[in-house]
């Protein structure tokens, strides 16, 4: 059912019967009478093409609103508008580069708090809970050290004590997970990864089943204007047709590069999930990362995930390139860890060509 809603993602129900659906570049519309509308009045409150993106997009996973916003990062932000300063929200330990930075800075500036806990511990979430608390965050499966948290848990731990659970599903997609149906409170993901899926489109969405957080996150979505351009609310729709697809493709190309990786004397560790197409290697010392990313002929060094060509990220001076010395320690994040997202070509390509990369890279002894 799921590949057909993909398939089919918002077909118009334009008179003219076209297919695909009309962008609506029209930021301004023209009102019938005083005190009437047609529904749409300006476009950071509302435009046909955003509209049609987001209740398709709210119906994939469950929930009843979604908000399509300028970047991922913009999502995120759009979510702690629901927090004052006092507030503390429990944060799963490893988590993306960005969205540490932004709730580092919210912290100094707005003093509300982030704690980072060990989610892979249920009794120490559930011991840092206290007056304050009023949400979890938490990545599902963590970046770059690809921790599969156990989620459902958490959504009866913050029933108990009334939090919201927040939920970035950016790695998993509603083809993977819909949060929404089994507890979580909001999702968010950045869409400028699977979900546009070609390296196109910045983008993010915030979806929540509740009405009255959809009534507050519209508010905020309108009054801070990161909204989502209709070019790109069209381009996120076209990407979700393949969804499927390419997920199955990626997911398939990393669990075969995952074993293969598990023999290789160049590799110490190999973390993957078992899930999406995601991966990250540690190198062994005796290899140079730097000769290891000049080799690569197919695959690519650059910093995103979630496209169809596979990606290098080197996340020590990328992703977490603002995450404090220290705080990498914590999470394994060293100048050997390199983090990559597998994309859609033919397996063997990338197999062959991550080999011969590794293979020249050598610079020391295998320790
Ligand atoms: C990329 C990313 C973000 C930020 O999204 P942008 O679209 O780059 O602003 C947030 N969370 C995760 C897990 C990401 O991978």
């Amino acid at each position: 059912m799921k590949d057909t809603q993909l398939a089919q993602i918002s077909l118009t129900k334009d008179l003219t019967g076209a297919i695909a659906n009309p962008i609506y570049l029209s930021t301004a519309y023209q009102h019938p009478h005083l005190g009437q509308s047609t529904g749409y009045d300006y476009t950071r409150t509302k435009n046909p093409t955003r509209s049609s993106f987001e209740e398709a997009f709210a119906k994939l996973e469950g929930g009843t609103a979604s908000f399509a916003t300028s970047s991922g990062m913009a999502a995120v932000q759009l979510i702690c508008n629901l927090f004052k300063p006092g507030d503390e929200i429990l944060v799963a330990f490893d988590l993306y580069g960005g969205t540490f930075r932004l709730f580092d800075y919210y912290e100094q500036q707005y003093g509300i708090h982030f704690k980072y806990v060990d989610f892979l511990n249920y009794e120490e979430v559930e011991n840092s809970i206290n007056k304050h608390t009023k949400a979890l965050f938490i990545e599902p499966i963590s970046n770059p050290q690809m921790i599969q948290i156990d989620v459902e848990p958490y959504y009866v731990l913050s029933k108990k004590h009334h939090l919201l659970t927040i939920i970035d599903n950016t790695f998993l997609t509603p083809y993977l997970s819909t949060p929404l149906e089994q507890g979580a409170d909001i999702v968010l993901h950045s869409a400028t990864k699977y979900i546009g899926g070609h390296n196109d489109v910045l983008a993010g969405v915030v979806t929540v089943k509740d009405d009255t957080l959809a009534e507050q996150l519209g508010q905020f979505h309108n009054m801070i204007g990161a909204t989502l351009s209709p070019l790109d609310c069209y381009l996120l729709q076209r990407g979700l047709k393949t969804l499927h697809l390419r997920i199955e493709r990626s997911q398939d190309n990393a669990r075969r590069l995952a074993k293969r990786c598990e023999t290789s004397d160049s590799i110490d560790e190999v973390l993957y999930s078992g899930k999406t197409g995601m991966l990250s290697l540690r190198l062994n010392k005796a290899y140079s990362v730097a000769k290891f990313l000049e080799n690569l002929e197919i695959c690519i060094f650059a910093e995103s995930l979630g496209g169809t060509e596979t990606f290098i990220t080197f996340p020590y001076t990328q992703t977490h390139v603002d995450m404090p010395d220290d705080e990498k320690d914590k999470r394994g994040i060293d100048e050997h860890l390199i983090r990559l997202s597998i994309g859609i070509e033919d397996y063997k390509d990338v197999e062959a060509d991550i080999i011969q990369a590794l293979e020249n890279s050598k610079v020391g002894v295998i320790s």
